[in-house]
């Protein structure tokens, strides 16, 4: 999504096609004949050009579909300047999205229209968030980057000071008592705010002083949210305040948490593999051969690999082909099928048909499998490793290969 954001044409020369589920590819097929004829209205030579090269590269991606997917239909196409003025190209992008679309819409622009699938990669996962001191509580959710405000209570507790004349035993007891009142009451807040949430990944516990500690030394909370504390962080503040704080650092406080879980599933892979006990593999042929036997337990992904799998179709019979490639080397790649004739019928019509993100094709099998997939970051020198000694792509074995 980001590399498609970051494309920009010379001029309003990128087209950008959705299809829902249900349409005909006939109908959209002759929608974009229209534009074609339209586009020919096109002042600029150059421009006109590139806008009908586009939508003829649409209109054959599109006949490759007998129909359209059950999620509909993405299409990008556009020349694009590799190198300033003058060297544009024309790239296109072919995406089945995760769910399905909504919209039907064709646009020519300068820039390609993503919006409609970022929908997608919002954010599901839901963090709780707790800030307590000895005179407030409150309660928080956040959501990607939406923070919902839920509750706030306040304690009842009296300050450490007793009134001249109080006993000073009695003062303490019933300090104690309405402390662990407090407590209680805290923890069944927490139950009720967030055990229904569905999507709750983990909870962060915020606060100045030692209350929150004092807090989670009992069993005040449902186990299930006990074990969901992922940290807990000393604040200035208490109320909002306190709750912004807690925000402000949980980029922080979640990537590290992640790094840690990362680097534990990269040495679980290094313990096989130092061990040799025939549990983990490497190498996208190695792991691929794995996932398709449906052996591999956890698959181990690297960030770092900017590597595609292609698909060759021949648009005249049914000649198709695989093959992996370097990102930046695919619009030559496709420059040099034209013309070339198919290994099958020997007409020279073979095309790429689809150009998809090694990561989510790999992702997409282990799937299919049940399988675990983990994409790990550069971050950590496991993470590196991952990237550098292995390829990038690595598994951990449910029990040793046959072959
Ligand atoms: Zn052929």
């Amino acid at each position: 999504m980001e590399t498609l954001a970051s494309k920009e044409g010379r001029g309003t020369e990128l087209v950008s096609l959705y299809v829902p589920p249900g349409r005909q590819i006939s109908e959209v097929v002759s929608m974009l004949k229209q534009e074609y004829g339209t586009a020919s209205n096109i002042k600029s030579t150059t421009t006109r050009k590139n806008v009908q090269d586009a939508v003829v590269k649409v209109m054959q991606r599109l006949k490759l579909f007998r129909k359209v997917p059950e999620n509909g239909l993405v299409i990008f196409c556009g020349a694009i300047p590799q190198n300033g003025a003058g060297s544009e190209r024309i790239e296109t992008y072919v995406i089945t999205p995760p769910e399905p679309i909504q919209v039907y819409l064709y646009r020519c622009d300068s820039r390609f229209h993503i919006e409609h699938l970022q929908e997608f990669l919002k954010e599901k996962e839901t963090y709780g968030i707790i800030v307590i001191d000895a005179s407030a509580t409150t309660y928080a959710a956040l959501q990607g980057r939406h923070l919902e405000r839920m509750k706030e209570i306040t304690s009842g507790v009296p300050g450490k000071f007793r009134a001249g004349g109080q006993s000073a035993r009695r003062f303490e007891r019933q300090r104690e008592a309405k402390l662990l009142s407090y407590f209680k009451r805290i923890g069944e807040h927490a139950n009720e705010i967030f055990l229904p949430l569905p999507d709750l990944k983990g909870l962060i516990i915020g606060g100045p002083g030692p209350t929150k500690y004092d807090f989670q030394k009992g069993d005040h909370l449902h186990y299930t949210l006990k074990d969901k504390i992922i940290a807990t962080i000393d604040t200035a503040y208490v109320g909002e305040q306190g709750i912004e704080e807690v925000v402000e650092r949980s980029p922080e406080v979640l990537r590290r948490i992640r790094y840690v879980e990362e680097k534990r599933i990269m040495q679980d892979f290094l313990y096989e593999i130092g061990h040799d006990t025939g549990l983990a593999t490497y190498g996208e042929n190695e792991v691929r051969r794995s996932l398709k036997s449906g052996i591999v337990k956890t698959l181990l992904l690297s960030e770092g690999i900017d590597v595609v799998r292609v698909t060759v179709k021949c648009t005249a019979c049914d000649y198709t082909k695989q093959e992996t490639m370097k990102n930046h080397l695919v619009p030559d790649f496709e420059q040099s099928l034209n013309g070339k004739p198919c290994p099958k019928c020997a007409i020279p019509t073979i095309v790429v048909a689809d150009a998809k993100d090694l990561i989510d094709d790999l992702a997409e099998l282990a799937e299919e499998t049940g399988t675990e997939v983990e994409v790990l970051s550069v971050e950590t020198e496991e993470g590196q490793m991952l990237k550098k000694s292995f390829g990038g792509i690595a598994a951990i074995l449910r029990y040793k290969s046959s072959n």
